[in-house]
């Protein structure tokens, strides 16, 4: 928990009780959430919450590098918390069957500038898998 608050603190970014709940759910969970999920699971603990303020949260935590959008085959749009103790570079790997999220350390791409002649600006990847639990049952 403490790497997470430092992190939204090197953000300059308020650590509040919402926040702080958001990745509580996170931590005890090692699948991804929809926003509807994380939401359901918030306004147990707090009355008065919007799903709006639940999907901005959710952004915030994702640009400071605490939480990370992965894309599933419903289009929706799930989060999962980036558990690498390192603020560098990295994906996710993210299982079919359980939905368990995992960081990829390495990239293969972070060593090239350019490809086919194009210089890479930026990249976006996501990798799907079956993981090791889910393999062998
Ligand atoms: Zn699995
Ligand atoms: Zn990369």
């Amino acid at each position: 928990m403490e790497r997470y608050i430092s992190k939204l603190r090197k953000k300059g970014l308020k650590v509040t009780p919402r926040r702080m709940a958001i990745v509580e759910i996170f931590l005890t969970n090692t699948s991804h959430l929809t926003p509807e999920e994380v939401w359901s699971q918030l306004s147990k603990e707090f009355d008065k919450c919007g799903l709006p303020s639940v999907y901005r949260n959710l952004e915030t935590l994702e640009q400071c590098g605490i939480l990370t959008k992965i894309q599933q085959f419903d289009r929706k749009m799930h989060y999962a918390l980036c558990r690498t103790e390192h603020d560098h570079h990295h994906h996710h790997i993210t299982c079919v069957e359980c939905g368990r999220v995992d960081d990829i350390e390495d990239c293969t791409f972070s060593d090239r500038k350019t490809i086919k002649g194009f210089k890479i600006v930026n990249h976006f990847l996501q990798v799907n898998g079956i993981c090791e639990e889910c393999l062998h049952n």
